[in-house]
């Protein structure tokens, strides 16, 4: 049993590692249940004389280890559960060890693991040391040499970072391959992989002249699929030349595809390792929201060859310098392959659905926090996707061109370094002369700030006077917040457009603008945080009529799209309430009005169909009742497809865009015919089984067919069970594919539905992605089954995740997310939370997470 609370890790204890570790030379004898890891460390002594050298190393059994040839007495060498140390050592000197290692006993996925009978690594942030003895942080960069000697028939092709150089046989049917990386990198970005793959091949020429070969390693059978991730990358990588001047920097680039992985990918130089989600697409098995990430994912782990590989973090407490940076690069990438405002909005969604609620609950902390007990826990939507917002405020501040010299600086002055974020601002305070240090509380101060905005008009002089008032909740450990310097876009608007626009910096926590508009002007209405600028919360006293008008006036898509997402806010509380028994009709014509009006942009008008989540509506008023939300969220769509339905009827009439093309154009046609069935499926109308089914059968694509399908699993009846049915049928040799089919049931069902799923004989608690598209799908998106007031969906979670735990900690940890919002819950789903908490926190649990438990229980 494990009750304390993990020793935290602080950022104010960081010192200088006292070493340099000039080259690094790692040999490996690949066997799945005995691999032999030989390293050669050559070592300098850069700080203190006295200093002892100290290694990482976890679940290694040391064989040997020598200095300058010499072999070291036992009693020289203190060994931990957690590494070595070296009393005393040479000032310049050349470590061998010598460690053995299971890769196939590996279930953590962290370090050297087998996925599909072949051998694979991930390394971020600290599963190098379970591969070798080694000062596992990312400060201590070095040049790396890998040579792998395996079967030459089980695992024909053999990568690792950099150039391929030697490759041969050697005895018993055995053969060898070198790889040498001329760039300096942190032990994190470490990467290795040997098996059997088809491989997808292309070439891409640099602004240069070079020309790069690329490749893509597949399960046998899947290289046709991986044609889309080869585009998203040859596009990237242009990309990142045209926009941010950099090019690639070594004559190949790899990617591998596998199976069970603990993230989505991982950017290790020059060998990139995705999860195989985010690599195979084609219409039958795909998608168009996969095709979508798999662009956006590709994209990010090759930005990270510059903001991350070239330069990293001093320290894991400045992830977000590589993350947030990346993020930020990701998401400008997407919105220039795609439509910019729909981009902005999904990103929004998405920041308010995870990270708002982050930062809302017993879980949030800093974009750059001060402490961490688990370093796996600190992979967070608040340092990606907050980290992201912040970087967005920066380049608002500064403009396009400032903000590229600001860039253009960092990467000269800082390549081949491991900084930190005060290094990153130095560079844009030197090209702007600005202060950051109040912009820079952004990354100290957790919490999302609040906004208070009034509004005064005075006919007579034709003044208008705006005030902003700021103000950060509390949140663990903070009590007390300072204001934040927010930018924030603002405009005038009237019938015929803007008035006037422009930027608000609030430093204060008050501030008063005051406008005088010429003769004859009526009452403008106040558009504010246009383009979602700024990561806060708006809170303004808007009458039913004014909303209305912002809806028909706003020239900014983003506050159009947001105007109808706070009118339909109010509607499912006062439903959820009961202050209504039935939707506002003049309300939902309102909205139904202005999704037709913008058919013209049809990826547009599927997210105005789009109602809050009953996630997003916990943070509106407290305690939340999840059940009495997802009921209101229905009625409201019910009633919205009452509106829509002879709109819908024309839509789903006609044929789906044929060839099938991933691309923004037919994807938003795409999006507004599903979103449509979504609505159609929430309905509650008798037909809607024997309709959706009818759309499940003729859909060309799997974009169509799982909305179709979606719909069916929240429904009861013989339709729901014959596509199900089916479904299974097609498609049970294809596991991504039946992530979705389990998917789709734990995300409609309740706890027994769970149960049978998890029964399933194709449920596997090693590979996450199927975990994931049971409890996670269910925990996170299916709130008011998952918070049902009994306490069975807790419970029904609460085994997956000892058992999860178990085989993979980080897995575990993460799934233990879903409990961060147990607080502000109604009376009875919170009291059975807590219990689930309390005996989990009573279990034997990993270290990662028990810091989760200890911190949500606070
Ligand atoms: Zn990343």
């Amino acid at each position: 049993m494990r009750t304390e609370a993990p020793v935290a890790v602080q950022l104010s204890d960081y010192s200088p590692y006292p070493f340099e570790i000039e080259q690094v030379d790692l040999r490996f004898d690949l066997h799945p249940d005995a691999t032999l890891v030989r390293a050669d460390l050559k070592i300098r002594r850069t700080g203190d004389a006295n200093a002892p050298l100290e290694l990482d190393g976890e679940a290694l059994n040391l064989k040997s280890i020598t200095i300058d040839g010499k072999s070291v007495p036992d009693d020289a060498v203190e060994l931990t559960s957690s590494g070595l140390t070296l009393a005393n050592v040479p000032d310049d000197f050349t470590l061998v060890t010598e460690v053995e290692i299971a890769p196939s006993q590996n279930t953590a996925l962290s370090g050297l693991y087998m996925s599909g009978g072949r051998f694979c690594t991930q390394c971020e942030a600290i599963g190098f040391r379970r591969i070798t003895f080694y000062p596992d942080r990312p400060d201590v960069m070095s040049r790396f040499t890998v040579r792998m000697t395996a079967d030459k028939e089980t695992y024909p092709i053999l990568l690792a970072n950099g150039t391929p150089g030697e490759a041969g046989n050697v005895d018993d049917g055995r053969h060898f391959a070198v790889w040498d990386d001329p760039h300096k990198k942190p032990a994190y970005l470490f990467a290795l992989c040997a098996g059997d793959y088809d491989v997808y091949r292309d070439q891409f020429t640099t602004m240069s002249g070079k020309t790069i070969d690329l490749a893509i390693h597949v399960d046998k059978g899947d290289a046709d699929r991986a044609a889309w991730a080869m585009d998203s990358l040859k596009r990237s990588m242009k990309w990142d030349e045209e926009t941010y001047g950099r090019e690639y920097d070594l004559g190949v680039f790899n990617i591998v595809a596998v199976r069970d992985f603990n993230f989505g990918a991982m950017e290790n130089k020059g060998l990139n390792i995705f999860n195989s989600a985010y690599v195979l697409a084609d219409e039958d098995t795909a998608t168009d929201a996969d095709f979508e990430a798999i662009e956006s994912i590709v994209a990010h782990e090759y930005f990270h060859n510059w903001t991350g590989n070239r330069i990293t973090c001093r320290d894991w407490f400045q992830l977000c310098l590589k993350e947030g940076l990346t993020v930020f690069r990701d998401q400008n990438f997407s919105a220039d392959m795609r439509s910019r405002p729909v981009q902005r909005i999904k990103d929004v969604i998405r920041l308010r659905a995870r990270q708002f609620a982050e930062d809302a609950g017993p879980l949030a902390h800093s974009v750059r926090p001060e402490a961490y007990g688990a370093i796996d826990n600190l992979y967070t939507a608040t340092v990606y996707e907050k980290g992201a917002e912040i970087i967005g405020m920066l380049r608002r501040m500064l403009g396009e061109e400032t903000y590229r010299k600001g860039m253009d600086l960092y990467f000269d002055r800082h390549d081949g370094q491991a900084v930190t974020i005060e290094d990153f601002y130095a560079c844009f305070e030197e090209v702007s002369e600005q202060d950051f240090s109040q912009f820079a509380l952004w990354y100290s101060q957790a919490g999302t700030p609040e906004i208070t905005m009034e509004e005064t008009w005075d006919p007579e002089t034709r003044e208008i006077a705006v005030t902003l008032k700021q103000k950060t909740p509390a949140t663990p450990g903070q009590p007390v917040k300072k204001p934040l310097l927010i930018p924030m876009e603002m405009a005038l608007i009237d019938d015929e457009g803007n008035m006037a626009e422009w930027i608000t910096l609030l430093e204060d926590e008050e501030l008063t603008m005051t406008f005088d508009l010429p003769e004859g002007s009526e009452r403008p209405l106040v558009s504010i945080n246009r383009d979602f600028t700024a990561p806060v919360r708006i809170k303004r006293d808007l009458s039913r009529d004014d909303q209305l008008a912002m809806i028909r006036l706003e020239t900014d898509p983003f506050n159009q799209w947001d105007s109808v997402q706070s009118l339909v806010k109010e509607e499912i509380l006062a439903l959820s309430e009961g202050s209504q028994t039935e939707p506002d009709d003049a309300l939902v014509e309102a909205v139904a009005v202005a999704i037709q009006g913008a058919v013209d942009d049809p990826a547009f008008a599927a997210l105005l169909t789009r109602l809050p989540d009953v996630g997003e509506m916990f943070l509106e008023r407290q305690p939340a009742d999840p059940v009495a939300l997802n009921t209101a969220r229905k009625k409201l769509q019910a009633a919205l497809f009452g509106k829509l339905s002879g709109f819908a009827d024309d839509i789903l009439a006609k044929s789906s865009p044929e060839p099938y093309d991933p691309g923004a154009e037919q994807a938003g046609e795409r999006a507004l015919r599903t979103a449509l069935i979504n609505l159609l499926a929430a309905s509650g109308r008798e037909e809607a089984g024997e309709r959706l089914l009818g759309l499940y059968e003729a859909a060309p694509n799997m974009t169509e067919k799982l909305a179709a399908l979606r719909g069916l699993a929240g429904l009861d009846g013989k339709a729901r069970d014959t596509a199900l049915t089916d479904f299974e049928q097609d498609w049970k040799s294809n596991p991504l594919v039946m992530d979705k089919w389990f998917g789709v049931q734990a995300g409609t069902g309740d706890a027994e539905t769970i149960s049978k799923l998890v029964a399933h004989p194709d449920f596997d608690l090693r590979n996450p992605n199927r975990v994931r598209s049971v409890a996670a799908a269910f925990a996170m998106q299916n709130l008011s089954a998952f918070h049902a007031p009994d306490g069975a969906g807790y419970k029904v979670v609460e085994d997956i995740i000892l058992k999860a735990d178990k085989v993979n900690p980080a897995l575990g940890a993460r799934l233990l997310t879903a409990f961060e919002q147990w607080r502000i819950l109604e009376p009875k789903a919170k009291a059975e939370a807590e219990a689930c908490l309390r005996r989990l926190q009573a279990a034997d649990l990993s270290k990662n997470s028990a810091d989760i438990v200890s911190r949500a229980l606070g």
